[in-house]
């Protein structure tokens, strides 16, 4: 078992608000009291890891000392075997400075085809890895997966980043077209989320 979080309120290490708006949605059922690095002011470390785990650490304990309260943070991203893994740890950067996901998206679709594959029906998976760590030094951190296929042209617009192009296996819709509470039922976060919530969070009677 890992370490319990115990405090009243705690730092999501993340400047992008789709994140932190699931990550407050996933942490709804418990006594906490979530801020965002961003209100805070905390910078926003550059991603140097070799993994995801590696990434999340980094930012959780950038901003747990940045702010002296426990954080959690979430590194993830869309991998896709036939591009040998990109987008992967380089998901966000795929977006551009402008943060622009239908410039990532196309770009995902022009570099399989550009190997002579047909993008729609690729073999996909996301992957979420979370870090809490503590003023002290302590990191927990899990990783959760969901595979799936890719689709294009991109469909609906809910969820973020890569939504609209990722069709979990099993599933007829995208990410991009699925409630926010559906999504929450399978995705990569919510699989990290239950494995950092039996290792460090007490059920609200
Ligand atoms: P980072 O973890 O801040 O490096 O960013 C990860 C990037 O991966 C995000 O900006 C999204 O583009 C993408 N990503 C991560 N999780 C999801 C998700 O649940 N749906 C769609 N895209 C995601």
């Amino acid at each position: 078992m890992g370490r319990h979080f115990e405090g009243a309120r705690l730092v999501i290490a993340s400047h992008n608000p789709g994140k932190v708006r699931e990550i407050a949605d996933l942490l709804s059922p418990f006594d906490v009291e979530v801020i965002a690095a961003g209100v805070l002011g905390l910078p926003e470390p550059e991603e140097t890891g070799a993994t995801f785990i590696a990434n999340a650490e980094l930012k959780a304990r950038a901003s747990t000392l940045g702010a002296g309260l426990p954080a959690l943070s979430d590194d993830s991203g869309l991998v896709v075997p036939a591009l040998d893994g990109a987008p992967g740890l380089y998901s966000a950067r795929w977006a551009g400075p402008g943060k622009d996901f239908g410039v990532a998206m196309k770009r995902v679709e022009r570099e399989l085809t550009a190997r002579g594959l047909e993008p729609s029906g690729q073999k996909a998976h996301f992957v979420c890895a979370l870090a809490l760590a503590w003023p002290d030094g302590h990191c927990e951190s899990f990783e959760g997966i969901v595979h799936g296929r890719l689709v294009f042209p991109p469909r609906g617009d809910r969820g973020f980043g890569y939504d609209p192009i990722f069709i979990a296996d099993g599933h007829g819709i995208s990410f991009g077209e699925m409630a926010p509470k559906a999504k929450h039922a399978i995705s990569h976060r919510a699989r990290a989320f239950a494995l950092l919530i039996e290792a460090c969070f007490d059920r609200r009677a």
